[in-house]
């Protein structure tokens, strides 16, 4: 059982990671296709695992998507502002065509259940994985389940309080919200408000560095509190590439103050962390949906 193939997907806006691998989180093969029109790409991904003989797929899709297989609307995207895929029935897209069993998630829960499963959220009940890159997401464990509700987290879209020194301007990056976390931190914020630039190009200016630790600080703050998780980790481009998870920790728990007495955050270093699994926490996580499918 544990040799069998299993495929694994990360669906993204950008790209699509196909990749194969075991249960045991080894990944064996993986390539990235482009994500263009949704049936041309669909096509190229059936293609890539098309004859590799793997017994199960797990697929992390960016959203929002239904991730509910009691809704009539299970595995499509929503309303996504990649007008192409709006509806379009991505987990159709591939079980009919690869007609193994599937299992299907958010991209960012899949990379919580990749550290929950192998990484250094292993053993742990309740985690909060934070991508932070072209936009944010939020993947969540609450009670060894991975958290969807009515639709699933969207904690990226938290409203944050304006740094008075901020100079984006009235609007930030979200099209939806001026003063979302995503908005102010993600790339098109970073972009709109340094005249084009990336987070990694400006990882050694200090001020730009205090003020997105600074919202990620507080959306920390309010994960701590809402969610109770025993770990928060942190992936994505900004994180990767950038002082702000260090930065975010400190002054995460000056905004607690102590008011959150457990071992875990006075522990904050190794409460709020990186990704530990090089970047490959989606995928891992991708191929324990897998896993679960199969055994379902
Ligand atoms: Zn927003």
């Amino acid at each position: 059982m544990d040799r069998q193939l299993l495929g694994a997907l990360e669906a993204g806006g950008t790209k699509m990671v196909c990749a194969t691998g075991y249960a045991d989180g080894t990944v064996l093969e993986s390539e990235e296709i482009p994500t263009t029109a949704p049936e041309e790409t669909m096509r190229a991904v059936v293609a890539w695992y098309r004859g590799k003989g793997i017994a199960a797929l797990g697929v992390g899709a960016f959203g929002p998507t239904a991730v509910d297989p009691a809704s009539p609307r299970y595995g499509h995207i929503l309303e996504t502002p990649k007008t192409a895929w709006r509806h379009f029935d991505l987990l159709g897209s591939l079980a009919g065509p690869l007609g193994v069993p599937c299992g299907y998630d958010t991209d960012v829960n899949a990379a919580c259940l990749g550290e929950a499963t192998f990484g250094c959220a292993r053993g742990l009940s309740d985690v909060v994985y934070l991508t932070i890159g072209t936009g944010v997401g939020a993947g969540v464990i609450v009670g060894g389940k991975l958290l969807h509700g009515m639709l699933h987290p969207e904690a990226g879209h938290i409203l944050v309080t304006r740094d008075p020194r901020d100079t984006i301007g009235e609007h930030s990056g979200c099209p939806y919200h001026d003063n979302c976390l995503e908005g102010l931190i993600a790339g098109p914020g970073v972009k709109k408000r340094w005249g084009g630039r990336r987070a990694s190009e400006l990882a050694g200016d200090p001020e730009a560095m205090d003020l997105l630790a600074g919202y990620l600080a507080q959306a920390l703050v309010t994960y701590t509190l809402c969610y109770s998780p025993e770990k928060i980790i942190l992936g994505g481009g900004v994180s990767d590439h950038t002082p702000i998870v260090p930065l975010a920790r400190e002054k995460c728990a000056e905004l607690l103050n102590g008011y959150i007495a457990t071992p875990e955050v006075e522990d904050i270093d190794t409460y709020i962390v990186n990704n530990s699994l090089d970047g490959k926490q989606g995928v891992m996580g991708c191929l324990e949906l897998a896993r679960r499918a199969l055994e379902a």
